[in-house]
């Protein structure tokens, strides 16, 4: 069963300058401040004018106390938690959340969960629209202030929700399309992208997701690409995800290619483009050259990929959980995200969809926060290095200011308090805590909220 959202909005005061106090704050980047002793001894100086959020000051509460605006401001005291900006979620798919988190049954692998997939999504509009909305507000409950969505086949009714919910966002047309009916397609996609173009693309940014090398042939997405590049158009897929797609790409057969056989839609045309031995990112690579792309998992990562992957400066969305959850560690070995940004790859975390979150408590959230954690306990990762992924990282590939995910003074996308337990509270630096706690968060700051709420907040 799928755990409650619980979401809930903070109380602010009428004051427009607040001068939050916490246990500690900490970003990605400069600022880094935790107590050696309990209690209040950070801060942040925030004012609100009908238009933005502005961080005035952020740092040690002396210094912060310091700024000539400080006296006037409302204080807000966050006594158990660490004070940190709001995160992006570079990866996820909103209109599966009706699904809820399932088991993963190995004996049926990875096409076993696509019949899944396939056989429990809704197509009801109705009930698409209470998912998406759903989606949107286990985003809320996890302290996301940026997410890119992958819309569904065709589907436009998620972008709509978004819009509607005003959450900032890329919001991104999937497509499939092999062989024959990939002409069909592209004439779809020119119509989309007809009709985004007269739509505002505030907050919710439109983007293209052709789903996958094995789902969409060379001309849809090389139409994909080339629309995209000309056009300014965010643009995703997934990559190198599974031995599966090793397997169709570079040698034809598989469980993949029975799928689409199964579908009705494997032809000559599909059969002539694979089969030569490469593996999916180099299969890829002519078109990666052609727009900048940000591909999900690429769990599979042999030398030669991250090295194309950089050469075409193309972004990577991880889903640590999700490659857990399908076991690809035990055929790939390690996920290779820290050689990824080694080799000056931008990679940005995402936690995919809510069906592989346990089911537990932290399924009630799409938190990448909960992500980079999952990082720090399984692989010691660098406390910053992880904060990166889920602010600065993922606002830069998703064509936003990664400013606005910092403490830095300037604009923000919001700030999230940190609900710091026990255990964690030992932990030396106020980024480790916040990784060592698994406790949900609150929102200390967040302009990104639709009017209603902000009603039902006061
Ligand atoms: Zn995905």
């Amino acid at each position: 069963m799928t755990p409650p959202c619980t979401f809930q909005p903070a109380t602010k005061p009428e004051n427009p300058l607040r001068l939050h106090l916490a246990q500690g704050v900490c970003d990605a980047h400069a600022i880094h401040s935790a107590p050696s002793a309990p209690g209040n001894s950070a801060a942040i100086l925030v004012e609100e004018t009908p238009d933005t959020l502005r961080i005035l000051a952020a740092g040690d509460l002396d210094a912060v106390r310091a700024h000539p605006r400080a006296p006037a401001a409302a204080i807000v005291e966050w006594p158990d938690a660490i004070l940190m900006p709001a995160t992006v979620n570079a990866h996820t798919h909103l209109d599966l959340t009706h699904i809820g988190p399932q088991p993963y049954n190995r004996n049926t692998g990875f096409l076993g969960w696509v019949d899944l997939i396939r056989d429990a999504r809704t197509f009801d509009p109705a009930m698409l629209r209470a998912s998406v909305r759903d989606g949107v507000a286990r985003l809320r409950n996890a302290g996301v202030a940026l997410v890119a969505d992958i819309a569904g086949a065709r589907q436009t009714i998620p972008t709509q929700v978004l819009r509607e919910e005003s959450f900032p966002s890329v919001s991104c047309l999937e497509v499939f399309g092999t062989g024959d009916r990939q002409r069909d397609t592209m004439r779809f996609l020119d119509e989309a992208i007809a009709h985004e173009a007269t739509q505002p693309q505030h907050p919710v940014r439109f983007g293209l997701s052709p789903h996958a090398t094995y789902s969409c042939g060379h001309a849809v997405y090389l139409h994909a690409a080339r629309c995209a590049a000309e056009r300014d158009i965010p643009i995703t897929t997934h990559l190198a995800e599974t031995p599966e797609e090793y397997q169709f790409i570079a040698h034809a057969t598989g469980p993949l290619r029975t799928l689409l056989e199964r579908l009705g839609v494997w032809d000559d045309a599909t059969a002539a483009t694979i089969g030569h031995g490469l593996h999916p990112v180099e299969h890829l690579a002519p078109i990666l050259e052609r727009a900048r792309f940000l591909v999900a998992h690429v769990n599979d990562a042999p030398d030669h990929a991250i090295e194309t992957l950089a050469r075409t400066n193309t972004g990577v969305a991880y889903c640590p959980r999700a490659s857990a959850y399908f076991h690809h560690h035990e055929q790939f070995g390690p996920h290779r995200y820290r050689d990824m940004i080694q080799a000056g790859i931008l990679v940005a975390l995402g936690t995919d969809s809510i069906v592989n979150l346990p089911p537990d408590e932290s399924a009630s959230r799409l938190s990448t926060l909960d992500e980079a954690r999952f990082l720090h306990r399984r692989d010691r990762t660098d406390p910053a290095l992880l904060l990166r992924m889920i602010t600065t990282n993922g606002a830069l590939a998703l064509g936003v200011d990664p400013e606005l995910f910092t403490l830095a003074p300037g604009p923000t996308a919001g700030i999230i308090a940190v609900n710091i337990d026990a255990p964690a509270r030992r932990a030396p630096d106020a980024r480790t805590r916040v990784l060592e706690s698994s406790a949900g968060i609150r929102w200390a700051e967040c302009p990104h909220l639709p009017e209603q709420d902000r009603a039902e907040r006061d």
